[in-house]
């Protein structure tokens, strides 16, 4: 329909197969690690057309959450994506521990599948994701026209938003700095691939130093830039600016150093806007969609933690990538021709330390240790039984071959086991809640708790036998610099959810939503189909 055009009225006469008021393009944006709060805290040094243009003309949700554990990026993409929570989709962590293969599996690796573009590290797929996406729907409800893209750094973040049925998923290879991709998306890397991976673009954003785009005095809403509760780099001796990454890249990982600086975001936005020039999205009237993830937020708020000058500065300079891409969008697609939304896979706890020195409950929980001690508890009572397979920060796998045979003879029972373990992990400082799966089936995925957070977590075939939430404030962590995340607490839970532009009202609202919601919500604004797991329900003040 491209004489479209050139007599946009027409348009308005000829028989629509597609609604003429659809967004030409959705832009689903996910920013790694974000919490609400950031936007607040950051505000007064954003500029007008970044975040703040969602903001101030689009629709912000204030009291937005994720309703499940574990907050990780695997997991909270997919929920995103597919409107329903691991319980349902089956992405329940970044990884997990498999009974079958006895390993740790990645929630989008595929053997089946081999890297493009290079030697390896790319065999990917959405595979294990069990329901649709808000992606495979538009692809279903448009007999496949509809065109759409996933970018990121991670491959989990383009994998799973763009959904089992894409024209292309892309991240980025640490090894020799491109843009790749696998063979369930491409038997060969796209023409305009190949080019943008020959500007070399990482390579020159890893010889140019990282410095502070204020004067560094400027940084008030975060911690002195020398805080002993931030990780050092190899090559410096004190967390401060400016990085030199010439030379820190040597000794940092050559090019897999960029996710941990803020020119990771930036080669995500450039890539995405090759993308939309190369596959020619949103220059009809049948909506595409490009899912973009950025995640240098993620990988400097680990290092960091959230207090960090580092971590200040990587979002005031995702701010200005966000308003260079928004420019791009009106100029390419049309002001008030596409949608965006903007939200986060989870959000981030305090450095337990820090929290520990200003005398607030946090600290480190060892699930190493816990499974050395644990064992030794349970040979007492069973010797010579191996009864734990595996443990991790908040679950135990049990060794189910010591409980099939006959309890007589063996003498181990499962419920005494279960028991045990229970009143063990309950004694062990920084235990809060232990849950075996038995007690799970009695409550109902409605509840609102954390109890709640956990059942919708749930998947029995992929998830141990007995799951435990620590106390707010401790975290699985190696040391006392960094922080990470993977709670059902609030601190992982709220999150920003942003939407802007064509179909949504201009506002805020401080009503609770879920982040099952967002993929309900575009069903909606696009007519189609639900995706085929989804829990969450539309927000409807946001629509026009
Ligand atoms: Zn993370």
């Amino acid at each position: 329909m491209k004489t479209l055009k050139l007599l946009p009225f027409l348009a308005l006469i000829s028989g629509p197969l597609f609604s003429q008021n659809q967004p030409k393009l959705v832009v689903g944006i996910v920013v790694d690690q974000m919490r609400q709060e950031y936007l607040y805290r950051y505000e007064s040094k954003f500029g007008e057309n970044g975040f703040k243009r969602l903001m101030n003309e689009g629709f912000m949700l204030k009291n937005a959450h994720y309703n499940y554990v574990p907050t990780e990026t695997g997991p909270g993409h997919a929920s995103i994506y597919t409107g329903t929570t691991p319980s349902i989709h089956g992405i329940v962590g970044n990884d997990w521990y498999d009974r079958t293969s006895k390993t740790n599996v990645n929630c989008v690796s595929d053997e089946n599948q081999k890297t493009v573009g290079a030697e390896a590290g790319g065999a990917v797929s959405p595979w294990r994701m069990l329901s649709t996406t808000i992606t495979d729907e538009l692809k279903l409800s448009t007999q496949q026209r509809a065109k759409v893209v996933g970018v990121s750094i991670k491959d989990r973040g383009a994998a799973l938003p763009a959904g089992h049925t894409p024209d292309g998923a892309y991240w980025y290879d640490g090894r020799n700095g491109n843009m790749i991709t696998s063979t369930y998306y491409k038997q060969k890397l796209p023409d305009w691939v190949t080019k943008f991976n020959g500007q070399k673009l990482a390579d020159k954003y890893l010889n140019q130093e990282w410095n502070t785009l204020l004067p560094v005095n400027q940084y008030v809403e975060s911690a002195p830039d020398d805080s002993p509760y931030e990780g050092r780099w190899k090559g410096k001796n004190k967390p401060v600016f400016p990085y030199n990454l010439a030379e820190l890249r040597k000794q940092m990982g050559e090019f897999s150093l960029l996710a941990m600086t803020p020119f990771g975001n930036n080669l995500v936005a450039d890539f995405a806007k090759a993308a939309l020039l190369g596959e020619n999205l949103g220059k009809d009237d049948i909506t595409d969609f490009l899912a973009v993830s950025f995640s240098s937020t993620d990988a400097v708020g680990h290092a960091m933690g959230p207090d960090a000058v580092e971590v200040e500065d990587v979002y005031l300079r995702l701010d200005k990538t966000l308003e260079e891409f928004f420019t791009f969008l009106d100029k390419e697609v049309g002001k008030g021709a596409y949608t965006v939304f903007l939200t986060s896979d989870h959000g981030v706890a305090h450095v337990p330390q820090y929290l520990k020195d200003l005398r607030i409950p946090a600290g480190y929980f060892r699930p190493a240790y816990v499974k050395a001690t644990l064992n030794e508890h349970l040979q007492k009572y069973f010797p010579n039984k191996l009864l734990l397979e595996e443990v991790t920060s908040d679950q135990i796998y049990l060794n189910q071959s010591a409980f099939s045979e006959d309890p007589k003879s063996s003498g181990v029972d499962l419920l005494v086991a279960t028991e045990l373990i229970t009143n063990f992990l309950l004694s062990t400082e920084g235990v809060a809640q232990v849950y075996s799966t038995s007690t799970l089936r009695q409550v109902s995925t409605s509840d609102p708790g954390i109890r709640g957070n956990v059942v919708r977590g749930f998947y029995s075939k992929r998830c141990g036998d007995i799951l435990f939430a620590l106390e707010p404030g401790w975290l699985a962590w190696g040391g006392v610099t960094g922080s990470t995340h993977g709670s059902g607490y609030s601190y992982d839970t709220h999150i920003p959810i942003l939407f802007y532009g064509n179909g949504i009202k201009k506002g805020s609202s401080s009503q609770y939503h879920a982040i099952t919601d967002i993929a309900p919500t575009l069903s909606v604004l696009l007519k189609i189909k639900f995706p085929s797991g989804c829990s969450g329900q539309p927000i409807t003040e946001i629509l026009d």
